[in-house]
């Protein structure tokens, strides 16, 4: 191996660890625990990162951080707070259409900018229809209109100011004569731009913003407390109405077109196509249909190993790839249909060839820490996906409950029977149609309480961040050329290389994280 000159220094350096290309020259697949990266030169503070990356051809996250279609993993509380720390969540299908497209639309309406189709009531609604609005959609400011309907003269608002004291026996009472009437309500005109908005709603220090036409017809609101959820979120993943991202797992059945129906319109924004073993023709054929109907639609394939399999998704016109087979905590695939592939040599594998065609790369499930995060996006992948590490949190479906003292939510596999038992998708990812005996590919189990993700993603990004400063990589852009170019060293870690790099030869320790 060449010898070289570290320019202006005391002399020649040793070329020293191997290239990824060489790492995984061999083969042998390999894991994430079975080699580490060798570390190089820092010249920034690891707060600087740029953790920018992309999630598909065309949408970019602050965060490269997702959170797995499983339904003890992801619906609407999940996907709000990824996408408000920058991330994405993306909605299991093992339920009904009707109710995967509702955790969408809650994901979808969290947070806005102009509220173009507002709840709208008229003067000769009541008390009553309003405090039944708050339970349904959980706000109360609802503008009020001729006839009730937007596009309709601007006469009032009502707010939960006006109701708060009402008693029960005025519940039947008129708007007309709670409201506030349209002359002493600060509006603006339509064709303001976002900002301008927001500064008269500021100025006026009132919780909503009409906004009318010039024959003062009501177009839009906007709520003061998305100003707030702005200020707070600074890396929220948000379209161009300024809703969260969310993303929808779909299967590749015919049935499964309705669904796809109903989850666009709820408004998702990206679809994964769930299955285990994504080279299919059943996968390409959805592929297409998706393609041709909804052309905007971002659409994910997968999941993935090998470059043979990636390279009929990326034909077909895939926007991403969701790349791992049988590396799943709760998964036992490997065990039962001997397929699958180590995780770190999938990912690398499978980008190394994606990239090529500009289709990122999720790293999709086998992470255990955050020092897993940081080899999969070293290896190329742009983003990873998360399924354990994200269950038992205060925003994982499911209710805690305790065994032996300790506090537990449940976590199980996709394609566990405990999990098929619920509904028929689950079923059709792991199952073949008409399949006689059912065939596990997933345990179910239980995971220790973990406290709310609002705490633990922030924990996850400053631990990639750290990552990114040890190694010398300003952003993961840079991490990724800097692999590509060969600049980035890697090396392989024996047995007892493990032992060592955990913690040992105490009497006991306490492990706390963050
Ligand atoms: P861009 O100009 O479209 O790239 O987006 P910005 O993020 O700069 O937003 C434009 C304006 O909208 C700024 O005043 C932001 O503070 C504000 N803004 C961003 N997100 C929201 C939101 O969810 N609701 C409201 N009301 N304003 C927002
Ligand atoms: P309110 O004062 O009870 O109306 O509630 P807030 O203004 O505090 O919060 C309302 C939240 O719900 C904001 O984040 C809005 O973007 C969101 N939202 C979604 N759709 C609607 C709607 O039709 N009307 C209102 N008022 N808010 C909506
Ligand atoms: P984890 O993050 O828990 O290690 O892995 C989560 C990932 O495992 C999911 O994103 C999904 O790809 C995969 N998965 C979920 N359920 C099952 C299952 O029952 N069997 C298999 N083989 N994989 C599963």
């Amino acid at each position: 191996m060449a010898d070289y000159l570290i320019s202006g220094g005391t002399g020649y350096v040793p070329e020293d660890g191997l290239t990824a290309q060489q790492l995984f020259a061999n083969a042998d697949g390999l894991t994430y625990n079975d080699f580490l990266i060798l570390p190089g030169f820092i010249d920034f503070i690891a707060d600087e990162v740029d953790l920018t990356s992309a999630l598909t051809r065309k949408i970019t996250l602050k965060t490269p951080l997702i959170s797995s279609p499983m339904d003890t993993v992801t619906e609407a509380d999940m996907a709000i707070a990824m996408a408000l720390m920058g991330g994405i969540g993306f909605i299991h299908h093992n339920c009904t259409p009707e109710f995967q497209a509702n955790e969408v639309r809650k994901v979808k309406k969290f947070e806005q900018g102009f509220i173009t189709d507002p709840v709208v009531l008229s003067p000769s609604h009541t008390v009553g229809d309003v405090l039944e609005a708050k339970i349904r959609h959980g706000f109360s400011g609802i503008p009020i209109t001729e006839t009730g309907t937007m596009g309709s003269k601007l006469v009032g608002i009502v707010t939960s100011r006006d109701i708060d004291f009402l008693a029960e026996k005025d519940h039947t009472t008129l708007l007309s004569e709670v409201m506030t009437p349209r002359m002493e309500l600060v509006v603006a005109p339509a064709g303001v731009t976002l900002k301008e908005a927001n500064e008269i709603l500021q100025r006026s220090k009132k919780g909503k913003l009409p906004i009318v036409n010039d024959r003062d017809e009501l177009v839009a609101i906007i709520a003061r407390t998305d100003l707030k959820k702005n200020r707070d979120y600074p890396l929220a993943s948000k379209d161009s109405h300024k809703q969260l991202l969310c993303g929808a797992a779909v299967g590749t059945r015919e049935d499964d077109k309705y669904r796809l129906d109903l989850l666009t319109q709820a408004g998702a924004d990206v679809i994964v196509l769930d299955s285990s073993q994504g080279n299919s023709v059943y996968q390409i054929a959805m592929v297409h249909y998706i393609k041709q109907k909804y052309p905007h639609l971002q659409v994910i394939g997968g999941n993935v190993v090998t470059a043979a399999q990636a390279k009929n998704l990326v034909d077909a016109g895939v926007d991403g790839l969701r790349v791992g087979m049988g590396c799943g905590s709760i998964c036992i695939t490997q065990e039962v249909m001997a397929c699958g592939r180590p995780q770190g040599t999938a990912v690398y594998k499978v980008a190394e060839y994606a990239r090529r065609f500009g289709v990122p790369v999720i790293a999709d499930g086998g992470i255990q820490t955050v020092g897993h995060v940081v080899k999969a996006l070293a290896l190329g992948a742009s983003t990873v996906m998360m399924g354990s590490l994200l269950a038992a949190t205060t925003e994982a479906p499911g209710e805690y409950f305790f065994s032996d003292g300790v506090r537990l939510k449940k976590y199980r596999g996709m394609g566990s029977l405990d999990a098929m038992e619920k509904s028929s998708s689950s079923q059709k990812r792991y199952f073949s149609e008409g399949d006689k005996v059912k065939i596990a590919q997933g345990v179910s189990g239980s995971i220790q309480d973990k406290g709310s993700i609002q705490k633990f993603v922030p924990y996850l990004i400053a631990g990639i961040q750290h990552g990114c400063q040890d190694i010398g990589a300003r952003s993961l852009s840079v991490l990724r050329s800097m692999m590509y170019s060969g600049e980035l060293k890697f090396e392989k870690r024996t047995m007892s290389a493990q032992i060592e790099g955990g913690v040992h030869s105490l009497h006991s320790f306490e492990k706390r994280l963050y």
